[in-house]
């Protein structure tokens, strides 16, 4: 895929030019990496050096055991990314996954997920983009992590609203009746989802809930970036995505 179109800077657009490896000489300091204190269960930045959680997860208990994400939700990268889902920039995935290894590799691989399981689209989403976002990012992490990727095992079947039409509370309902496991039981014991953008953990709840349901014992995420939450913005001013 990349062999075919010139590389691009996946932030301001420009043709990379020989020696700028996935993103452009300008563009590199502007990548928003996540800097420690983080939050020990979703990853997010927290502003409070002495808690262990952010708001959101001390807030809402969530099933998974731990998420890994990248980089912060914030401009350019937010622009960049919605690029990559709504305007058929995949050839960003392979700048997204490295970013993903040199954020979080090491810890994924401590974890040694048996399968990598994208976070679905639903299929008219999936006609009319042509591809699911999150898929193709694992199918680019995959090689770099030596872990396989399982798209079979959960199904979207409910075409969610978009989500910034909807409340806090009326988007955790919206999700958690969006998803099917297509399988009775799987013979994984450790699965890590991926998805693009962590918000409120809705998304991963509801498919951590399907995966313990197959017998999955452990699960995790990975995403290219995660909202800022409530802890630095307030939770009246939550980023709706
Ligand atoms: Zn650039
Ligand atoms: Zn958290």
């Amino acid at each position: 895929m990349a062999l075919v179109y010139p590389p691009e800077c996946p932030f301001c657009g420009r043709l990379l030019s020989h020696g700028e490896k996935g993103i452009c000489a300008e563009c590199e300091p502007l990548i928003p990496r996540i800097s420690a204190p983080t939050c020990l269960k979703c990853g997010k930045e927290i502003v409070d050096s002495e808690a262990e959680l952010c708001a959101d997860c001390g807030r809402q208990r969530r099933s998974y055991v731990r998420g890994f994400p990248a980089m912060n939700y914030v401009s350019p990268l937010r622009e960049s990314i919605s690029r990559f889902k709504y305007h058929n920039k995949k050839e960003y995935a392979d700048f997204f996954a490295s970013e993903i290894i040199r954020a979080c590799g090491k810890n994924i691989m401590d974890v040694s997920p048996d399968v990598l399981v994208p976070i679905p689209v639903h299929k008219r989403k999936m006609r009319k983009r042509g591809y699911n976002q999150a898929a193709v990012l694992a199918d680019c992490l995959s090689p770099k992590l030596g872990i396989p990727v399982d798209e079979t095992i959960i199904e979207r079947t409910v075409n969610t609203l978009p989500q910034k039409m909807l409340s806090d509370n009326e988007r955790e309902n919206n999700i958690k009746k969006a998803f099917n496991s297509c399988k009775k039981c799987v013979k994984y014991k450790s699965v890590i989802l991926v998805d693009d953008i962590y918000t409120t953990g809705a998304t991963v709840e509801a498919c951590t809930r399907l995966l313990h349901n197959m017998g999955v014992e452990d699960v995790f995420y990975t995403s290219i970036s995660i909202g800022r939450g409530i802890d630095l913005y307030g939770i009246e001013k939550l980023p709706k995505l």
